[in-house]
């Protein structure tokens, strides 16, 4: 049962008996991620269209997180249920020994747009196992067998890409892989190396890299994985020449350079693979989430022509069930169509740097809670302090509960008003579907400009 909304929108009917069947299945049954079951009210979602979802009260939300940052060509795309219901009537599925079109349609596809020299794809289910599979080839590749990644950084949830984030979600899983090293990347606005533009900032970032590596013995490290702008823990850019200096470095001491895009790749920040906006070209690329915008699960690793050669005639100790699943490559292809057709790389750029910047940069000399703006494309943090001079964290690092409340506060206000924010620590990041109408972008910028009047009651 649908109706029309005073926007024209075509949205279900609320009814609220059914949404209590789902709370109470939901809470009956399901065991949810990264929580403690018995504090949590997840919301029963009914349906979804475009950068919009609503709850069976008739509430509809702008989805100004796209979900996990995956939904980047939004709800019911129809390009992509049309081909996973074509792929479903066809073939649903089939095993990853056989060779099948989709499959390799998308392979092929993956690989024009990555850099010369990456010609080969291996899929996975999604980020966690991309990492993981990644740091395998690496491992066996370099016959190395420490990683390094940063602080502050997410690499999914399986034995090895826990060890290598760098986030709370780590410590309860110690003690995890140990062989795992961390070091300080760059954060020009809170610069662990005490430095006072980018310039210094990328300069710094790279002795401490190096330093790094000879004390965890060069010899020993088998890669550095590396998300090309920091996602959840803070859309933090690399400053000019980073990304470029740690490729030297994995050059000089033979380790692979491991770029995580299961956030940013595919069209997040306006480029099909977020590196190629700082000039650089790593050896191994994870992906997975905007690959397909999440319909179906599905991830990947794309390799370099030298480091897929080494399994010519070695076999590659490592497979899935369902990888490359007939479904989820079928809506892969479908992205790509859409993307070309549409023109979604264009459009993620305009709207980022004519929309988004200007009124995030007008806004933070407005709110004197906002410390910091930064991003790319649809992919931005408003970073929230207690007090401009000193920069402390409106909350503290991993704040939970009264101690978070100022954010949540905020989270709060942007959801009466009818937008799903992104909350993270101190932040609210603003990461809409790729497909969102201009309107609605600048509407839900209007919900969380007036939302930030919270954050402001905390300030000094
Ligand atoms: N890497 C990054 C940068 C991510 O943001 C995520 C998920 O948020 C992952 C890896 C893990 O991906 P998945 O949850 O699909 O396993």
């Amino acid at each position: 049962m649908v109706h029309t909304d005073p926007t024209g929108k075509t949205r279900p009917l609320p009814d609220p008996e059914a949404g209590a069947r789902v709370r109470a299945d939901d809470r009956g049954h399901v065991f949810h991620s990264w929580s403690a079951q018995a504090v949590i009210d997840p919301l029963p979602v009914a349906a979804g269209e475009g950068a919009s979802f609503w709850d069976y009260d008739g509430h509809a939300y702008l989805d100004f997180s796209s979900q996990l940052v995956n939904l980047n060509l939004g709800h019911g795309h129809p390009d992509l249920v049309a081909a996973i219901q074509r792929q479903a009537g066809r073939l649903a599925t089939i095993q990853p020994s056989m060779a099948n079109d989709v499959r390799g349609d998308l392979a092929r596809r993956i690989a024009a747009v990555a850099p010369d020299g990456m010609d080969k794809v291996f899929f996975t289910n999604g980020g966690a196992d991309a990492n993981e599979n990644a740091v395998r080839m690496a491992r066996l590749v370099t016959g190395r067998r420490k990683v390094m990644s940063m602080y502050r950084s997410y690499h999914g949830n399986t034995a090895t890409a826990i060890a290598l984030t760098g986030d709370p979600r780590r410590w309860p899983n110690e003690p995890a892989d140990g062989s795992t090293a961390k070091f300080f990347g760059p954060y020009v606005y809170r610069s662990p190396f005490h430095s006072s533009s980018p310039d210094e900032e990328a300069q710094r970032a790279l002795a401490h890299l190096e330093q790094t590596i000879i004390l965890e013995g060069a010899s020993t490290i088998a890669a550095i994985v590396i998300e090309t702008i920091v996602g959840t823990n803070g859309v933090l850019m690399p400053p000019p020449g980073y990304l470029a200096g740690v490729r030297d470095l994995c050059d000089r001491f033979g380790i692979v350079y491991i770029a995580d895009e299961v956030m940013v790749g595919f069209g997040r920040v306006g480029e099909w693979f977020a590196f190629q906006a700082f000039d650089v070209v790593p050896d191994l690329i994870t992906f997975a989430k905007g690959v397909n915008s999440g319909y179906v699960p599905l991830g990947g690793v794309v390799i370099s022509d030298r480091i897929a050669a080494h399994f010519d005639t070695l076999p590659f100790p490592g497979g899935l069930t369902y990888s490359g699943h007939p479904l989820a490559c079928a809506a892969g292809v479908a992205t790509f169509e859409v993307f070309e057709r549409d023109g979604i790389l264009a459009r993620v750029r305009d709207l980022g740097s004519r929309v988004i910047e200007p009124r995030l940069r007008d806004l933070a000399t407005r709110h004197p809670s906002v410390g910091d703006v930064r991003g790319m494309g649809l992919f931005w943090a408003i970073e929230l302090v207690k007090d401009r001079e000193t920069r402390e964290p409106l909350v503290p690092f991993n704040a939970s509960g009264t101690d978070a409340a100022p954010v949540a506060a905020v989270a709060a206000a942007c959801k009466r008003d009818g937008v799903w924010p992104f909350t993270h620590f101190n932040r609210v990041h603003v990461a809409p579907p790729l497909v969102i109408g201009e309107e609605d972008l600048v509407r839900g910028l209007d919900v969380i400009d007036r939302a930030l009047s919270h954050a402001d009651d905390h300030v000094r």
